[in-house]
């Protein structure tokens, strides 16, 4: 199992988690766009892409780690206005930006905003169509309670997708990417939200996680199957996907 043995452990990292995604929240989705030149929206593009979200009525999905609503929208977007989607999040802060921008956005019809914790769900079994999760499983804890939860409360036939960053597979993008990382990354924080050390936190964070290949055993290990994965710029970031079969 992946995290932390000891419940200390695990406690403090949620708490540190909390506590970045509270002091970042008003300027998350502009430090998205500096930090990641704009990418994280062609990655998020991508995998709604992937979903293909059907436009049908009654179809319903799961954001998990949803934050300000990000991918959400897209997906409600993506289904032609149909999709009725759970956004949920351990942090009241983001989901607060994320319920403003909703409204702003007209979709407030078509998503509700729920905090809860992505390793124990209260939400019933087998009532999504689908679950996502963006840049949100390496932040959670015990990621394989993370991913039981999720095919719990998938139907079966139910689809699960998840986009994080992965490891770098390209020689020369991997020097350019750790330049990035240890040095602009930390330095934007300090810069435009006040705050380098949440942001080499984050850093951090994504080097702890599993590379694809034992992040898809670990879905698979959860009960899913047909397990795949596709890259993204180099593998900077990699969706994995999963069926409830
Ligand atoms: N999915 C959004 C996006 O792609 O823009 C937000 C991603 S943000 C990097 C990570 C989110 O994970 C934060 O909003 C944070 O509060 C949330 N998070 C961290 N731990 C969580 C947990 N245990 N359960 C649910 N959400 C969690």
């Amino acid at each position: 199992s992946y995290g932390f043995e000891s419940v200390s452990g695990r406690e403090e990292k949620q708490a540190r988690v909390n506590e970045v995604f509270h002091r970042v929240a008003e300027r998350y989705d502009l430090m998205n766009d500096l930090m990641s030149g704009g990418l994280h929206r062609v990655w998020k593009n991508a995998a709604v892409a992937w979903l293909s979200p059907p436009r049908r009525a009654g179809w319903r999905f799961l954001d998990v780690a949803g934050g300000t609503g990000d991918v959400a929208f897209r997906i409600v977007e993506a289904s032609g206005g149909t999709a009725e989607g759970t956004v949920l999040d351990i942090n009241g802060s983001m989901l607060a930006v994320g319920r403003e921008r909703a409204d702003r956005r007209d979709l407030a019809r078509n998503l509700r905003f729920v905090e809860g914790n992505a390793e124990s769900l209260d939400l019933p079994d087998a009532s999504f169509d689908a679950y996502t999760i963006a840049f949100g499983i390496r932040n959670v804890p015990r990621i394989d309670l993370a991913l039981s939860e999720a095919f719990r409360v998938l139907k079966p036939g139910g689809r699960f997708l998840c986009l994080e960053f992965s490891e770098v597979d390209l020689p020369v993008l991997d020097k350019l990417y750790d330049a990035w990382s240890f040095g602009a990354i930390p330095r934007i924080g300090e810069i435009v939200a006040k705050d380098r050390e949440s942001y080499s936190y984050l850093v951090e964070s994504i080097r702890r996680f599993p590379n694809q290949e034992s992040f898809a055993s670990a879905i698979r290990r959860a009960g899913f199957e047909r397990v795949t994965y596709r890259n993204l710029t180099g593998g900077i970031a990699a969706i994995h996907s999963g069926w409830k079969l």
